[in-house]
């Protein structure tokens, strides 16, 4: 039977424990299974780093949300990132990635996997004919943020899979903005989905974690194959937890957007805002993209203010209600200078933000109450 995305929210990978009937996944924390005699498995498990039981659940889950064959969940979004492009290059690989993705995937790949023989080329994703001029015959991998984080650019998935797969490289789509609620990147083609589920899919700023969907046997056989040897992986609690907020996950990114759509209204039209940078705005450069598909805008806004630097930084140490915290996709709103914060690990390079932009996390609180703490801060 095929169910909708809220439905597998609440019972992909999650029946009744057969021995108890718990209704709700039960946490796990053995590190080892009895075996009945020598690779006699009960139900598949022998230690813990090569699976586990509350992990299976999440993992499933994760899987039927994305509209994958299998899921892999990880101890970090990095974590996730790591394992999946250590799988999929070898020395001499040519990753392309946006010209704005998140810091932590840039400084994972220019910092860390460039000692091991991988090479890069930042170029801008909306750009397509930029991205076929910048496809080498080493190219591996493209790498697609969308939207991203933090200037909330978006790629076509489709138009970029299509140029992937006529170099023979594999489309890697980084969700984490988006969750699957709102954007499936492997029904548009993409042979990998990755994401930092400490954000949206967790859902509640208590549980760091990251994940990776993809649909191909041999390519979900490799990732398994690295997700055991390097054993980054989700700690059961970390499982458990994630999974948990992942329930309500359809409802929380309908009240996001809703909660978003209106302070992107009523600050696109204030003196002290220079631009808001929010792809369902009509003015919004991959607003068409982003409608064709994605099914809502969600809840990350980018502001650009008039007064600089400055100014930015003061606005958001004078919200009461937005946090003034680095992370995001949490019930509670979040503000942050990425420059100066998130995006620190980026000053200097191509990938370097402007400096007078300040980036919201828009939560599920009541949205005149948001409204009110961005406009006393912002007077
Ligand atoms: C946070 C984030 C990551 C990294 O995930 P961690 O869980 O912090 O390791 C990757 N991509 C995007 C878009 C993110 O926002």
């Amino acid at each position: 039977m095929t169910h909708a995305f809220e439905t597998l929210a609440i019972h992909a990978g999650q029946d009744p424990d057969p021995s108890t009937g718990a209704v709700v996944p039960p946490l796990h924390l053995s590190s080892t299974f009895k075996q009945d005699g020598v690779g006699g498995l009960r139900g598949g498990f022998e230690y813990a780093r090569s699976g586990n039981p509350t992990r299976q659940a999440l993992e499933e889950c994760l899987a039927a949300l994305e509209g994958g064959l299998k899921g892999f969940a990880f101890a970090s979004g990095l974590a996730a990132e790591d394992t999946l492009l250590r799988s999929v290059t070898r020395p001499g690989a040519h990753v392309l990635m946006p010209g704005d993705a998140y810091g932590g995937s840039y400084r994972l790949i220019a910092g860390v996997l460039s000692n091991w023989g991988i090479s890069h080329t930042s170029v801008d994703l909306s750009d397509l004919d930029a991205v076929r001029a910048a496809i080498r015959p080493e190219t591996a991998v493209l790498w697609c943020e969308t939207p991203t984080n933090p200037l909330l650019g978006i790629a076509d998935i489709a138009a970029l899979a299509g140029i992937a797969h006529d170099a023979g490289a594999l489309l890697v789509v980084d969700n984490t903005f988006a969750s699957p609620y709102l954007q499936q990147p492997l029904a548009l083609g993409a042979d990998a989905v990755v994401h930092s589920t400490t954000k949206y899919m967790g859902g509640h700023s208590d549980v760091v974690g990251g994940a990776v969907v993809v649909k191909d046997a041999e390519l979900a056989e490799k990732i398994g194959y690295h997700q055991n040897a390097v054993g980054a992986i989700a700690g059961p609690f970390d499982s458990w937890l994630t999974l948990r907020g992942i329930k309500t996950l359809g409802v929380r990114m309908d009240r996001h957007s809703d909660n978003a759509e209106r302070i992107v209204e009523v600050l696109a039209s204030h003196a002290a805002v220079k631009t808001v940078l929010y792809p369902g705005r009509p003015e919004h450069p991959g607003h068409e993209v982003a409608a064709k598909q994605m099914r809502r805008f969600g809840g990350m806004v980018g502001l650009r203010l008039h007064g600089g630097l400055e100014t930015a930084l003061e606005v958001v140490a004078k919200t009461q209600l937005f946090t003034l915290a680095e992370s995001l996709g949490g019930v509670e709103s979040l503000i942050e200078h990425p420059g100066k914060m998130t995006h620190q690990s980026v000053a200097g390079s191509p990938l370097e933000v402007p400096d007078d932009l300040i980036r919201l996390s828009v939560g599920i609180e009541n949205v005149d109450d948001l409204i009110g703490d961005l406009l006393q801060a912002l007077a």
